[in-house]
C-alpha cells in the first residue's frame, strides 16, 4: 500500500453529541504549524488545511499548532479552535523560545506516520500539501518545497537568502533551491531522530542527510503575507552562517572526530620538531645563533598548537562516544530489514 493512500485510510471518524472524534491512535498526517503572533491568519489557515485535505480525500490528519508565546490573543483563539474542532490539537509553549523550538515542539507532540509542516502566516498555500504526500510516495523520506516565485523583500530577503542556499549547499552537499521553505513533508521515523537548536530547523534536510535520508524538491505556491509581520530581518543571517558552521562540524566530525583534529594535530607537531632539528643543527652543527630568528616562534607555535590539536581529538573522540551512548544512537540507520525473521536469533 502507497505512503499517501495509508494515509487517507485512517479509521472511521465517529459523531458523538454533534462532535467528531478521530477513533485513530495515529493518524495518517500531522500538519505542524509554528504559531507566533498569527490571530488573524490562524482562522483561514485551519479552514484551509482541512478544506485541501478533505478535498484530497486525506481523512485521518491531525492539525498540531504549537502557539510560540504569542501575545496578540493567538492562544486563547488556539485553544477554542481546539475545543470547537476535534482535527486541531493545540500545544502552548510558556514564552517564545523561536521557530525551531516551536517546530520541534511540533514534532514531539505529532502522532502522524507522515508529517508536514507549515507557516502559520498563510504564506505557504495548503494546497500543495497532496502534491508533497504523492512525491513521499516515490520512495523520498524528505520532500522539501521550493518557493520558485517567492513574494518576499528583494534586498533583504531573497538576496541573503540565495546566498545561504548556495553556501549550504556546498557546505552540507544537499543541494536544495529553498531550504528556508517551511513547507516541508517527513517520514516520522525521520524527524524522531533529529534534535533542533538554534535556527536548526532550517537545515533539517541537511540533518536528514546525515541520517542517511532520500531527500528531494518541488517547486510550491508562495504568497505576500496578509496579515501580521514577519518576524525576521536580516539579522538572522548572521544566526543562520553560524548554524552552518554548526552543520559542517557535525557533518564532518561526528563520528570520528580524531581522524580530522589527530591528522591536522600530528602534521603540525612533526613540522615544528622538523623545523626544530634544523635549527638545531644550525646552532650546534654550523655554529650559527638562532636566538632572533622567526623560525624558532614558529617552530614552537607548531609544536604547540600540534599537542593541543592532537588532545582536542581525542576529547572530541570521548565526547562524541558519550554523545552517541547516552542517547542510545547507533552510528549507522538502518532504512528496511527484510527477511523471514528480521528479529534477533537466539544460539
Ligand atoms: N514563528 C514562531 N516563533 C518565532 C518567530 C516566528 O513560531 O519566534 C513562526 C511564525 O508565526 C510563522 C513562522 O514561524 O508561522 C515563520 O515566520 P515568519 O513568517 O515571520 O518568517 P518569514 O516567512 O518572514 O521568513
Ligand atoms: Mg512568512
Amino acid at each position: 500500500m502507497s505512503l499517501s493512500t495509508s494515509v487517507r485510510k485512517g479509521l472511521p471518524i465517529v459523531k458523538t453529541d454533534g462532535e467528531e472524534w478521530l477513533l485513530s491512535s495515529q493518524p495518517g498526517l500531522s500538519v505542524v504549524i509554528p504559531i507566533y503572533n498569527e490571530v488573524e491568519n490562524l482562522p483561514h489557515l485551519i479552514h484551509a488545511i482541512a478544506l485541501s485535505l478533505q478535498d484530497n480525500q486525506i481523512d485521518s490528519y491531525e492539525i498540531v499548532c504549537v502557539d510560540d508565546g504569542s501575545s496578540d490573543g493567538s492562544a486563547e483563539l488556539l485553544k477554542q479552535l481546539a475545543r470547537e474542532r476535534s482535527d486541531l490539537r493545540a500545544v502552548i509553549l510558556r514564552r517564545n523560545y523561536g521557530q525551531t523550538a516551536a517546530m520541534s515542539a511540533g514534532f514531539h507532540h505529532a502522532r502522524g506516520k507522515v508529517i508536514v509542516t507549515l507557516d502559520g502566516d498563510l504564506q505557504n498555500d495548503p494546497k500543495d500539501i497532496p502534491l508533497l504526500l504523492s512525491k513521499l510516495d516515490d520512495g523520498y523520506d524528505l520532500v522539501s518545497g521550493w518557493r520558485k516565485e517567492r513574494q518576499d523583500a528583494k534586498v533583504t530577503r531573497l538576496l541573503p537568502s540565495r546566498i545561504a542556499n548556495w553556501l549550504i549547499g556546498k557546505v552540507t552537499g544537499v543541494k536544495l533551491h529553498d531550504y528556508g521553505c517551511s513547507l516541508k513533508a517527513y517520514r516520522s521515523e525521520l524527524v524522531a531522530d533529529l534534535n533542533l537548536y538554534g535556527e536548526l530547523h532550517r537545515f533539517l534536510p541537511a540533518l536528514a542527510f546525515i541520517e542517511g535520508a532520500r531527500i528531494t524538491e518541488i517547486p510550491v505556491s508562495h504568497y505576500p503575507r496578509r496579515y501580521g509581520r514577519s518576524k525576521y530581518g536580516l539579522d538572522r543571517t548572521f544566526r543562520v552562517l553560524m548554524d552552518l558552521i554548526t552543520i559542517a562540524f557535525i557533518k564532518t566530525f561526528l563520528t570520528r572526530p580524531m581522524h580530522v583534529f589527530g591528522f591536522f594535530g600530528l602534521f603540525s607537531t612533526l613540522a615544528g620538531i622538523a623545523i626544530g632539528a634544523y635549527l638545531t643543527f644550525l646552532k650546534y652543527g654550523l655554529q650559527e645563533g638562532i636566538r632572533d630568528r622567526p623560525l624558532l616562534i614558529f617552530a614552537v607555535v607548531l609544536i604547540l598548537a600540534g599537542v593541543q590539536l592532537f588532545c582536542f581529538g581525542l576529547l572530541a573522540e570521548m565526547l562524541m562516544r558519550t554523545y552517541h551512548e547516552a542517547q542510545g544512537r547507533p552510528i549507522y540507520r538502518v532504512r528496511e530489514l527484510l527477511g523471514s525473521d528480521s528479529g534477533k536469533t537466539v544460539s
